[in-house]
Parts: structure tokens; sequence; C-alpha cells
């Protein structure tokens, strides 16, 4: 039974909500419209087609807020009086043996993100993306064995993006709503099969560059972030190590 226009809009909107706004983070002492969205674009990569979803968020104790995910991959207030202090948090790769070790940081940060999760990592880390699921965070689609979709036939990338979305909703409940290309590379039928999934292609506006070994420095992977940070950056890292050693001070900066 598929979802009705209004549910499956409810849905999107109630998963950003919790995503977004329990992520945000308060740039308490900066203002922040002195992030020009030229400087937001030059830290793009990107090849997936613009996505423009509206959702909406709560922060659980005031006001409802609306957000979306606008073409350069930023968060951002859809009242241009919202709160444009929020930044996104997408951890890839998983589930692995860093995910529990990721999720205590971000409970004790009161963070939620998303886990872009490969659906062959699963039978390794039985039960693992459930847990991810009941703290909160959002089980994104990362394809089913982390294949560049630009490099492999249609029938198989199909099988790719289907498999994991099979798998996510055995787990959640549902279909994913985010996805992420591995390697950030789509293809044209990799696109136009997402829409017709109501699926979000997600890529970034800023990351941890954790898959440079310089980024195993606690201080360069901060910076990494930190100096391309900008109100409703989409953050990304992933489940290495360093990652895990490396998030908790990432947090306390960008929460400065
Ligand atoms: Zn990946």
């Amino acid at each position: 039974m598929s979802l009705s226009k209004k549910s499956k809009k409810f849905y999107i909107i109630f998963i950003i909500l919790i995503i977004v706004v329990i992520v945000f983070i308060i740039f308490k002492n900066k203002n922040t419209d002195s992030y020009p969205m030229d400087t937001v674009a030059s830290v793009v990569k990107t090849d997936t087609k613009i996505v423009d979803k509206v959702a909406e968020n709560t922060n659980t104790t005031k006001s409802i807020a609306s957000y979306k995910i606008d073409k350069y991959f930023n968060v951002v207030p859809t009242d241009p009086n919202g709160n444009k202090k929020v930044v996104l948090l997408t951890i890839d790769d998983g589930p692995s043996n860093q995910s529990e070790n990721l999720m205590a940081i971000l409970a004790k940060h009161n963070v939620k993100a998303i886990f872009f999760i490969n659906g062959m990592h699963d039978k390794d880390y039985k039960g693992v993306i459930k847990k991810e699921f009941d703290a909160g965070h959002a089980i994104g689609s990362h394809t089913w064995s982390h294949q560049n979709l630009n490099k492999i036939k249609e029938s198989v990338a199909l099988k790719e993006i289907d498999s994991n979305s099979k798998l996510i909703k055995e787990i959640t409940g549902s279909n994913p709503i985010f996805f992420r290309s591995p390697f950030g590379v789509s293809s044209t039928f990799s696109r136009e099969y997402l829409k017709k999934q109501n699926m979000i292609s997600m890529n970034w506006s800023g990351s941890t560059k954790d898959w440079e070994k310089s980024a195993r420095d606690q201080k360069v992977f901060i910076n990494n972030v930190i100096k391309d940070l900008h109100p409703g950056t989409t953050i990304l890292m992933h489940e290495h190590q360093w990652d895990t050693d490396n998030l908790d001070a990432l947090l306390t900066e960008i929460e400065k």
C-alpha cells in the first residue's frame, strides 16, 4: 500500500524535523548572514538533480520551524526569519564497528544524524541499524554494496538501490527518504529512478575530508569542517576510527 501524498509529505516533514532542528547548533557569536551563497556553492560537489523538498521541524519545546534542502545541499528555513543556525550531520558507509561509539558521542551532544547505510554490512553488525533508528537517527540509503552507479548496468543499479530500500523498510518500517550515491556519483538512470521512488538525493556542502590521511589529525579534521562552515551546512563524514576519535571535539567546536 502506498502512502498518500499528504501522509508522505507529513512523513518527510517529520523526519527532517527530527533531524534538522534537533541537530541544530547555534553559532552564538556569528552573523549568520555573512556567508554568501556563492561561497556555499564553491564547496559543493554535485552532479545530482536539484532537490528542493520542503520539510518542517520543531525544536521539541517551542515553535515549529520549516526547513528545506536547497540546491546546494544546505538546510535552510522556509521562513526568511527562521532559525538559520542549523547544520545537518550525515555519516556514511555503516553499519560498522564504530557505529555504537559514534551514537554514544551523538547522544552526549543531543545530536541526531542521518546514517547512510550499506545493506551489505548488516550481516556483520546485526541490530545496529535498528539501534540507530530507535535512538532517533534517520536511516538513509547509500546502496547495497557501494558501487559507482555510473559504472554499472541499470539492472545492477536498480538492485543496489532496491535491496537497500527493502532492508531499511524491514528494519524501520518505512522506505528510506534520503539517498546518497556512493562516491557522490549518480547516473541519469539513478536520478530518474530515485525521483520515481520519492527519495531525496543528497550530496553535501561541508566535509571532514576524512578520506584524506591528514584528516586523522584532530586539528585538520575539525578545521576541514570549520573553515567552510555556514548556516545549513550538510556535513559529510564516515565511520572510520578517527571519525569516532574526533567527533566529540568537532561537535564541541561547532557548538561554539
Ligand atoms: Zn560511501
